[in-house]
C-alpha cells in the first residue's frame, strides 16, 4: 500500500491494529461484492451489526461502550473504509459523527444511555437530518419547525437526501424552536425523532448516479409528536448541526484519500500487468507521469489528514481547517480517480474495477457536507476576514 514517506512508520500498536483489521475485514466482507451493490443501488445492512462489533462507530468517543481511540485511529478506520467505497465510510460516518456524536454532545443522560451503546452496536441505524428541499448549503434558512404542545413538540417539515433515512431507527432532525427565547423565537434545535412515530415517512431517492452503495432518503414530518425528553438539551442555534459536520467531514479529509489510494493501488497493478506494443504499459513514461502526480497528491493528501488528527487530539483543531482538508482531499479523490480511470482503458469504465465507481462517489462526496465552493468560502472568510456567503 503507497506510505511514501512512511507515515505508518509513526503508528501506536492500537492505530496498527484499528487499520489491520479494518482492511481484512473490508477485504473479506465487503470488497468482493461492493461493485453489484453499487450496479443494485443496494448498501450491504447485514453488516451493520457486525461493522458495530468490530467498533467502526464513533470508536473515539468515550464511553458508554466506545472504545475511545485514538483520531489517527479513527482517521485511519475511515480511511480503509472509503479505500472500499465511500457509502461504506458514510455509514459509519453518519451513524458515528452525526448521530452518535451529538447525543454524546448535547444529549441527556438517559438519552445517552438508551441510544449510545445500541448505536455504537449497531443495533440501531440514525440519520442526521439537516438539508432540505430548499435549504442545502445555506441550512440557516431551515423550515422545519417545532411548535410546543401540553407535554412536547409538534414537528412539521421535510429533509431530503438523508443517508440511511430509509432504514433508519431514529433521526436526529434539526428544526427551528418557535417557542424558543432567541432572538426571533426560532433557535434552531436538534431532536431525536424514532422513525416509527405517526406522521414520520422516509421515502428511498432511487434515481442516483453517485454512492450507489449507500441508502439515501427524505424525511417527512407531518404533526409527529415527540415528548420533551426527546430535545438535544445541550445545544441551541447552527451550533449544533455545525459542530457535528466538523466531526463528520473530518473523517472525510481522511476517507477520500482512502478511495484515491485505492485508484492508485489498482492502476499501479494494471499498468504492470496490461501489455500492448509488446510490454507493460507500466514502461511508458506518460503512464509513470500519472502514477507520479497520483503518489505525490496522494502523500500530501495523506500528511494534512494526520496534522488534522494531532491537531484534534490536542484540542486545537479549528472548523476552517478541517474544511482546507475536506475541500482539499476530496478534490485530490476526484482527480486522481479520473486519471487511475483513464489508465485502465474500457476496462476502467467497468465495475470490475473500483476507479469509476470511486469517481462517481466523489461526485456526491464533492457535494455533501459543505460543497467543495462552499469550503472555499469558508477559507476565503478565514483568510480575509470577510464573509462572501452573507446575503
Ligand atoms: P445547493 O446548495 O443548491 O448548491 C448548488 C450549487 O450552488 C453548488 O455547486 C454550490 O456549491 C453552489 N453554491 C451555493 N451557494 C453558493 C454560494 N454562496 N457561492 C457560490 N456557490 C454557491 N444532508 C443531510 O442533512 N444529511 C445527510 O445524511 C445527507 N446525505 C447526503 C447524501 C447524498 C448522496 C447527497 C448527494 C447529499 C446528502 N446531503 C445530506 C445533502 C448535502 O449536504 C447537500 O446536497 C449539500 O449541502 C448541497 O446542498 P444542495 O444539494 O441543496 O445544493
Amino acid at each position: 500500500m503507497l506510505d511514501f514517506v512512511e507515515l505508518e512508520a509513526g503508528l501506536d500498536a492500537e492505530e496498527r491494529l484499528i487499520q489491520d483489521s479494518a482492511r481484512e475485514f473490508v477485504d473479506e466482507e465487503v470488497r468482493p461484492g461492493i461493485g453489484e451493490h453499487f450496479e443494485n443501488g443496494t448498501f450491504p445492512t447485514e453488516l451493520i451489526p457486525e461493522m458495530g462489533e468490530m467498533g467502526f462507530y464513533a470508536p473515539n468517543l468515550e464511553g458508554y461502550g466506545s472504545p475511545n481511540v485514538s483520531e489517527t485511529a479513527y482517521g485511519l478506520l475511515m480511511q480503509e473504509l472509503e479505500a472500499c467505497d465511500s457509502g461504506l465510510r458514510s455509514m459509519a460516518s453518519v451513524q458515528g459523527a452525526l448521530v452518535m456524536y451529538p447525543i454524546h454532545a448535547y444529549g441527556s443522560e438517559a438519552q445517552k444511555e438508551e441510544w449510545l451503546p445500541k448505536l455504537g452496536a449497531g443495533e440501531a441505524v440514525g440519520c442526521f437530518g439537516l438539508t432540505e428541499p430548499e435549504h442545502g448549503s445555506n441550512p440557516s434558512g431551515l423550515e422545519t419547525n417545532a411548535e410546543r404542545d401540553a407535554d412536547g413538540y409538534v414537528l412539521n417539515g421535510s429533509k431530503t437526501w438523508i443517508t440511511n433515512s430509509p432504514i433508519a431507527d431514529v433521526a436526529v432532525v434539526w428544526a427551528k424552536d418557535r417557542s424558543s427565547d432567541a432572538a426571533g423565537g426560532d433557535a434552531v434545535r436538534g431532536f431525536l425523532v424514532e422513525t416509527d412515530r405517526d406522521g414520520v415517512s422516509t421515502n428511498k431517492i432511487t434515481e442516483k448516479l453517485s454512492l450507489r452503495a449507500s441508502i439515501t432518503g427524505e424525511i417527512g414530518l407531518n404533526d409527529v409528536r415527540v415528548p420533551e425528553e426527546n430535545v438535544l438539551p445541550g445545544v441551541e442555534g447552527m451550533k449544533g448541526p455545525l459542530s457535528c459536520l466538523t466531526q463528520a467531514r473530518y473523517g472525510i479529509a481522511w476517507g477520500a484519500v482512502g478511495a484515491a489510494r485505492d485508484c492508485f493501488e489498482t492502476a499501479r497493478q494494471y499498468a504492470t500487468d496490461r501489455e500492448q506494443f509488446g510490454g507493460p504499459i507500466g514502461r511508458f513514461q506518460l503512464q509513470q507521469d500519472k502514477l507520479a502526480e497520483m503518489a505525490t497528491q496522494i502523500t500530501l493528501a495523506q500528511l494534512l489528514a494526520h496534522r488534522l488528527a494531532e491537531l484534534k487530539a490536542c484540542g486545537e483543531l479549528r472548523p476552517q481547517q478541517v474544511s482546507m482538508a475536506k475541500r482539499n482531499n476530496v478534490r485530490m479523490a476526484r482527480e486522481q480517480s479520473r486519471v487511475a480511470r483513464e489508465m485502465l482503458g474500457g476496462n476502467g469504465i467497468t465495475t470490475d474495477y473500483s476507479p469509476m465507481r470511486h469517481l462517481a462517489n466523489m461526485e456526491t462526496v464533492y457535494t455533501y457536507e459543505g460543497t467543495h465552493d462552499i469550503h472555499t468560502l469558508v477559507l476565503g472568510h478565514d483568510l480575509t476576514g470577510i464573509p462572501a456567503y452573507e446575503q
